[in-house]
């Protein structure tokens, strides 16, 4: 997209949303330029699916901005990943919590992170399930240099974005569910919920963190 549609649409997104819903710009497939233009129009937190194409950006980018991991990691990655996102929203395992832990814990650092959760139940998709939430929660809140500020999720891909409030509602109620659990060295500030053609959907439910590619940045 050339900067100047960038321009326009980083606007039109910010007018749209309520002032205490975040934005974090979905960067996958996209250049350094477009990136860089999307920053220069007010986006501070850049998303990341994958950490090698974040470390690839990562040097070309101003670091004022904030980084933030929305694809799955991969244990083999967990090491750099942990040097270069300021937040792993898809956290889904203790197993992987416990590596991004441990390479924290070598840096002397404390990694925010977002618990992912398969809202639609599919097979196919990364997240803990909703009912194994809680428990999971529970275990890595001990971790010391981890800490959980919230719930991300994708919810199922639908031509109707009508079609995924369910799946919001049911983020949201879990969201509010371990709030109200008062799990110690847990918070539950953020979910992260909402694409381009969901959002406004998403923050009818509850979302205060949205993550838009597409309409930022136009068709992959
Ligand atoms: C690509 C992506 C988005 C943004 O999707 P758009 O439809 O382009 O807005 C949000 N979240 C995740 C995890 C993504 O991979």
């Amino acid at each position: 997209m050339s900067s100047h549609s960038i321009k326009k649409s980083v606007r039109e997104i910010f007018q749209t949303l309520p002032k205490d819903v975040i934005l974090v710009a979905a960067s996958k497939t996209r250049s350094v330029e477009e990136v860089n233009e999307a920053i220069h129009r007010g986006v501070t937190i850049i998303g990341h699916n994958y950490v090698q194409e974040a470390e690839q950006m990562y040097p070309f980018v101003k670091d004022s901005v904030k980084w933030h991991l929305i694809g799955h990691l991969q244990r083999n990655k967990a090491k750099k990943a942990s040097q270069i996102f300021d937040m792993i929203e898809t956290i889904d395992s203790y197993k992987i919590a416990l590596a991004v832990n441990q390479y924290c814990e070598e840096m002397n650092k404390v990694m925010p992170v977002l618990i992912e959760v398969n809202s639609g139940r599919e097979s196919n998709k990364t997240g803990i399930l909703p009912e194994n939430a809680e428990s999971l929660i529970r275990k890595i809140s001990l971790l010391k240099h981890v800490h959980i500020q919230g719930l991300m999720t994708m919810g199922p891909r639908f031509g109707n974005p009508e079609d995924s409030r369910p799946y919001f509602k049911k983020t949201k109620a879990l969201f509010d569910h371990l709030q109200q659990a008062d799990i110690p060295q847990a918070d539950f500030k953020y979910l992260s919920m909402g694409m381009s053609n969901s959002y406004k959907i998403a923050i009818e439910e509850g979302a205060n963190m949205v993550r838009i590619g597409t309409r930022l940045f136009g068709k992959r």
